[in-house]
């Protein structure tokens, strides 16, 4: 009897089955279908994504964001600018930190108007971090910045090796440029303005403007002159080490930053692999004169930041596993290995990271200032200063070919659709 009862009730568990089965695969459903109308999922209906497209997005007035516009090393890559970060705060400030070679190109894909972009914080003078700012200076002012260019940098150990000295001699190289310019455009964006501090100074404030505070430390790198820098707005703190090897200084003044991006150079094996350093130099390049990944993260768990940026280092498909496994040796923390167009949204409660998409065939920006027509007077003084008027010479204008005849129509073309008389130049010829 007992028996039968339990093949009978044997027979009944695979139907049993079935039927929790079917159930829970309902509720299952039911939870999916629930999931996906909260997330507005539908063939019709535009669905949100989780990156950033520039001038898309509000700053709410107690937010940080900041991009990263260059990341990557000294050796010059399509894929990766060299050091750039640009800081976006809620007040409607925005400062860059350094300015390395092909930063200039992701900066202009952000779309931002060239008069808010006037600030910049460099931490050292290696190219890699202040290479794109003949093009920020001359591209800036051409896509519409009507204000100077504000720079602070370090003094040098002598006057020959500070940041007065290197952008002086910039503006200087530009010479010709300049003088090419004069009486034919608004030139007002073509001044700089350097304020250099003492590199030695420690957690010394250099800026302090509508609540924003930034204050600099020494950094070890090459030789005397880098320094680090912190920027505090809000109760936000974000930290930007420039190139340094690991310090005392950083380990002290970067303590409670929220974001905290820091140098991590490309680990060793891959600095013979691929970039065809002899072990000798790799090992001096990789450990001594930047900060090796064990070391990042040593210094990460030293300060814990909210959230450790990591960058200076190419990242590949072949070199990110290394960088990273070596990081977290040393520091299990939030960590971003950062490439050009990461983007940190900042705010007491939340660190929103994602990707930019970004346009790449820009223009200017729009305008935040309406621009001044040219005035010949700019180009009187600068004939002044080189002792020669700026123009072309009798010999130059006579090598003129004459094309007059297809020219002149299209002022006259101007002149019809604008509805206004547009002179044809002689004088030029
Ligand atoms: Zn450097
Ligand atoms: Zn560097």
């Amino acid at each position: 009897m007992r028996m039968t009862e339990r093949k009978r009730m044997m027979r009944l568990v695979p139907i049993i089955g079935v039927a929790v089965a079917l159930a829970i695969g309902y509720w299952i459903g039911q939870l999916r279908d629930d999931g996906l109308a909260a997330q507005g999922v539908s063939p019709t209906m535009a669905m949100e994504r989780d990156y950033y497209v520039p001038n898309t997005e509000d700053l709410a007035s107690d937010e940080m964001r900041v991009i990263a516009c260059g990341t990557g090393m000294p050796t010059t890559r399509a894929a990766q600018a060299a050091a750039c970060f640009l800081v976006e705060l809620g007040n409607g400030d925005k400062f860059l930190f350094d300015i390395g070679s092909g930063s200039a190109e992701r900066i202009s894909s952000l779309q931002i108007p060239y008069d808010y972009l006037d600030k910049l914080f460099i931490g050292h003078l290696h190219a890699d971090h202040f290479g794109a700012l003949g093009e920020l200076f001359i591209g800036g002012m051409l896509m519409g910045r009507h204000v100077p260019l504000r720079i602070w940098g370090p003094t040098g150990p002598v006057p020959e090796l500070g940041t007065a000295y290197a952008v002086d001699k910039m503006v200087e190289m530009y010479t010709w440029d300049l003088a090419g310019r004069q009486g034919m455009i608004d030139t007002r964006g073509l001044q700089t303005e350097v304020t250099e501090f003492d590199y030695r100074g420690e957690n010394h404030v250099v800026y302090q403007v509508n609540g924003v505070t930034i204050r600099a430390w020494p950094a070890i790198h090459a030789i005397d002159g880098p320094v680090s820098y912190s920027l505090e707005w809000n109760g936000l703190k974000f930290v930007f080490s420039s190139d340094t090897y690991p310090n005392t200084w950083f380990n002290e003044y970067a303590l409670d930053a929220d974001l905290a991006i820091h140098e991590c150079f490309i680990a060793v094996p891959a600095l013979v692999t691929k970039m065809g350093f002899t072990p000798e130099t790799a090992l001096l390049v990789g450990t001594q004169i930047h900060t090796a990944p064990e070391a990042f993260g040593k210094v990460m768990s030293t300060i814990q930041p909210r959230m450790a940026v990591a960058y200076h280092f190419f990242k590949d498909f072949d070199t990110t596993s290394d960088v990273y496994e070596r990081i977290r040796k040393t520091y299990d923390g939030p960590l971003s290995l950062a490439e050009d167009f990461m983007v940190w949204n900042v705010t007491r409660d939340t660190i929103r990271v994602r990707m930019a998409v970004v346009e790449e065939h820009t223009w200017s920006p729009a305008l935040a200032s309406p621009p001044n027509p040219p005035d010949m007077a700019d180009r009187a003084a600068m004939s002044q200063r080189l002792g020669w008027e700026i123009g072309y010479s009798d010999f130059i204008r006579n090598g003129a070919f004459d094309v007059d005849d297809v020219l002149r129509p299209i002022y006259e073309e101007a002149s019809r659709v604008l509805g206004r008389e547009f002179p044809y130049p002689e004088r030029n010829r």
